[in-house]
Formats: C-alpha cells, structure tokens, sequence
C-alpha cells in the first residue's frame, strides 16, 4: 500500500454516502434525500437577487439578519441563536468545540449516519446505543455513556420517530455534557425541544431550512442554545461560513412562515395518505414525524429499492442492521406518491 499522510483515524474512516442526485435534467421520482416536493418562498429569489449586486463584498460574519429573523419566528434573543452552513456543519462545530480528540459522543442508533462519520473525522469515539423496539430514548445507557456530547434525531431519520420531551430533560439532567437535539424534521412533527432550551443550559437545539423551507440547497441551520454555549461555537466558527446569498435566502424564507406552513401542511396530508395506501399493500410503517415514512418490507426490502429505482423511482435503501428490513420514503407530491404506490402494487406481489 502507498504511504498515506493522513491521520490514523481519517484512514480508517468511510465517507458518508449521501443520496443519490441524478443528473440535471435526469427524470426520476424522487423520493430518496427528503428534500421538499413544493418550492420555496417567492420571496427567497427575490432576495437573493438583491443582494447578488454586493457580492464582491464579504457576507456578514453574524448572519444578524437571519438571526433576527429566527429569534422573532421562534421567540428567542438573537444572541441565543447562530447559524450555520447547513446543520451539517453546526454539528461539525458542535463536536469540534465540545469534544476533546479520544473521548466520546453518544448516540442512539439507527440514525442520521454523519454523525458516526463526523465524530470519526475529528478523532474521537462513538459509543452507540441501541434503539429500544418502541424508539422509546435509551436515556439511561446514554447518561451514563460517558459522553461529553450526545446526538438525538428527533424525529430520528430513517425511523421518523420522536422520543418523550421529559425523557430529553431527564437526559439533559443526567448528563455531564451536551446535548444535541437535531430537529431537522420538527416542522412535520407535533411538538418540539425548544422549550428544553430555555430550562437546561447543556442543551442544543438544532434547525435546518433544507427540509420544512424547501432550501436544501441554500445551505442553510440554525442552533438554538443559552448564551454560553452559543459563545463557545462562536469562537470556532469559520468567519464567513455562509454566503449573503444564503443568508438572503435563509432571512426571507423564515419571514415567510406561513408558506413554509402550508407546504408541511401538505406534506402531511399525503403522508397520512401514503401510510395508509401501503398499509392497503400489506406494508407497515413506523409511526412517522417526518417528511419520510419507514416502511418495512421484509427480506426484499433490497430487491425493492433495486426494482423501483430500475423504474426511475428513487428511494433509500439502508444496509444496516435494523434497518435493512425497510425503506425509507420521502414524502413527495400526491402525483409523485401515486407513481410509487403504482409501481409496488407491480414490484410487491413478485
Ligand atoms: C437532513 C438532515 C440534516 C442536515 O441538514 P442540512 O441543514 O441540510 O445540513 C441534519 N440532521 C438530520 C437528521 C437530517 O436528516
């Protein structure tokens, strides 16, 4: 083997594999990255093309506008908010300031699987636990992980399940370390963590414009916390971590609440209808919180995901334990919905 002049745990590491993105013009259903079916806020383009003019200039280092923005959307100062490049890279920052190289992050598992690859990438150690059947929070195992970090999806991805908000506070309690909350989907669910913000200092609450806001590629997060922790990530932020076009979009998409709304609203009727169809298919699905359900096909479930995808639709297909047994589906138009129910009324019987 080639000398490698990397670190011994980048060496050792696999990349995350995203889903796949076809190419421009490629026409598939797809149904595989939860993004939003519906577009954004006429209001986004608007902006950005507003401020493309000032480009030459650098963006604000403190996004104070979006900033604003969220502190009134969701009722918090704006010094209890900071935004970032995606909640990727939110959680990229999190790890980074919170967690020496060696020790641990704890997480319960299947989940959102960057976050293996990102506590790999900065040298520390996952302590994974396993999900109970009922995807009730493990919160015992993880209070007492050692962690000085723990991530909770909620609702969690592939499973679009959410876990008690007395269980989070009893973790936040029990823990010495942060808590991470990601709520990339807390738009579609019924109730969020916010209010543990407010109550614990040791929590983070994590946002993402790219689901719920329909601007997955604006790269757009937010992370909701008390000051002190705020203060902490700022001091490891990369100055410009998003451009004035993001911050223009990110602004205007979360003074526009109501359309964001009324598209999670939609998305939620089609999935209702989604998991009823299926059920009418002999398929089951966890109850879901998200804009995805997780619908459990059995042995096949690969098979399935190859015969769809032969059909130009796209879904995710998890090789993992607990998983492998179902895919996940984003929740696309009523249109897009009906494409995939018809093709596994054909591909299920076979
Ligand atoms: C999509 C997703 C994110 C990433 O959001 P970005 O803002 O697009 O980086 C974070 N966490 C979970 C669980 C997600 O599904």
């Amino acid at each position: 083997m080639a000398k490698s002049y990397f670190r011994e745990n980048v060496d050792e590491m696999s990349p995350y594999v995203p889903g796949e993105q076809p190419a421009d013009g490629e026409r598939v259903v797809k149904l595989n990255t939860n993004e939003n079916p519906y577009p954004a806020s006429p209001r986004v383009a608007e902006a950005v093309n507003e401020v493309m003019v000032d480009a030459r200039l650098y963006p604000d280092p403190v996004a104070t506008g979006l900033r604003a923005a969220a502190a009134e959307a969701w009722g918090f100062e704006p010094a209890q908010i900071i935004a970032g490049n995606g909640s990727d890279e939110l959680l990229a920052m999190l790890i980074r300031a919170v967690v020496p190289p060696g020790e641990k992050v704890a997480y319960p598992v299947p989940t959102y699987s960057l976050y293996r690859t990102l506590v790999k990438g900065h040298g520390a150690e996952s302590v994974t636990v396993q999900w109970p059947d009922d995807y009730t929070l493990p919160m015992k195992e993880l209070a007492s992980s050692g962690a000085r970090l723990v991530f909770v999806a909620r609702p969690n991805a592939p499973t679009g399940t959410v876990v008690a908000l007395d269980a989070l506070a009893a973790l936040a309690r029990g823990l010495d370390g942060v808590v991470c909350v990601d709520e990339a989907y807390a738009d579609f669910a019924e109730d969020n963590a916010f209010g543990l913000v407010r109550e614990f200092g040791n929590v983070i609450v994590l946002r993402t414009l790219s689901k719920s806001f329909s601007l997955a590629g604006a790269r757009v997060g937010l992370g909701f916390a008390q000051e002190p922790l705020i203060d902490g990530l700022n001091k490891i932020k990369d100055s410009y971590n998003l451009s004035r076009m993001a911050l223009a979009a990110g602004e205007a998409a979360v003074r526009d609440l109501e359309w964001m709304k009324a598209n999670v609203a939609k998305v939620r009727r089609t999935r209702t209808r989604l998991v009823g169809e299926l059920g009418r298919l002999g398929v089951s699905c966890t109850a879901s919180h998200a804009n995805f359900v997780f619908a459990s096909i059995g042995p096949k479930a690969r098979n399935v995901y190859e015969a769809l995808k032969a059909r130009g639709i796209l879904v995710r297909y998890f090789d993992e334990d607990r998983v492998r047994h179902g895919l996940r589906i984003t929740v696309g138009t009523d249109e897009e919905v009906d494409e995939l129910l018809k093709a596994l009324a054909e591909i299920l019987p076979a």
